[in-house]
């Protein structure tokens, strides 16, 4: 894809600081992140996060120079612009998010992160978290190369913002004291493929704005992350089983069939996945 816009504005460049936090001692910190890009075992990172609290730390304001800074920066440009379209067509306005780059760890509302974790959306204070060191995972590990591979990302948080506005999240994780872990499973698995579904209702709008381009392979390569890292592949090579009470994403074939569905049809009400009974 390619970007022309002049930049959100709305990056929290926190790259180089370490998230402003303090290692050593201190007590794990209970992970409350739940707009996780994939779901990676969380178990193990805990021990891994001994970090006290700190004051709320903010990095450098302004656009990002670099490169990758530039192009996460753009992606989230035209997210605002295709939300705020969206937003409107619903009679609300749309609130834009702020993105936080960071490198290793990270401070949110959610609690404090290891960049272990992936890709999050914090809904407590409305930011997407990255550390771009995560693309090369992608393309290493899970084989999943490409800009627009990257873009999937990028939108699938801003997807979990959405879902947050319009309170989809807040319901869930109300019901979350009353349901078994295999319950909250299920719903879990149906709030992140409609974040894939908005991810794909986002390029699917992103076409027709003015500084947005998509190009030749652009879809494949989304469509080629998301197989990556459905539930069942992540487990398979983890543990060599597939366990799917566990799954808390979907699977690589529900994560393109809602990617594509929202890409093919741009319409929001398509995007029901919790009464869904496709795939
Ligand atoms: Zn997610």
């Amino acid at each position: 894809m390619q970007w022309f816009g002049k930049g959100s504005g709305n990056i929290d460049d926190r790259r180089g600081m370490g998230g402003g936090l303090k290692l050593g001692g201190g007590l794990g910190i209970i992970i409350v992140l739940v707009g996780l890009f994939f779901g990676k075992d969380l178990t193990g990172l805990v021990s891994q996060m001994p970090v006290s609290q700190s004051e709320q730390v903010q990095g450098k304001t302004g656009d990002p120079t670099d490169a990758e800074g530039k192009f996460v920066d753009g992606v989230l440009e035209s997210t605002n612009q295709v939300w705020a379209g969206q937003f409107e067509a619903m009679g609300r306005s749309y609130e834009e998010p702020k993105l936080v780059l960071f490198t290793d760890m990270v401070q949110s509302a959610c609690g404090n992160a290891s960049a272990a974790v992936g890709p999050f959306y914090c809904p407590g204070d409305h930011q997407v978290y990255i550390d771009l060191s995560f693309y090369a995972e992608l393309k290493d590990r899970f084989g999943a190369s490409g800009d627009f591979a990257q873009a999937y990302v990028i939108a699938h948080e801003v997807g979990h913002h959405v879902q947050n506005l319009l309170g989809i999240s807040d319901k869930l994780q109300k019901a979350r004291a009353e349901l078994s872990e295999k319950e909250y499973n299920k719903l879990s698995v149906k709030l992140e493929l409609q974040a894939d579904f908005l991810a794909g209702l986002w390029a699917h709008h992103a076409q027709n704005l003015k500084d947005f381009k998509l190009e030749e392979g652009d879809l494949e390569e989304a469509l080629n992350a998301a197989n990556a890292i459905g539930d069942d592949k992540l487990q398979k090579q983890s543990q060599g089983e597939v366990v799917p009470d566990a799954f808390t994403h979907g699977t690589s074939a529900q994560r393109m069939y809602w990617f594509k569905k929202g890409f093919e049809t741009g319409d929001i009400k398509q995007g029901d996945t919790f009464n869904s009974t496709e795939l």
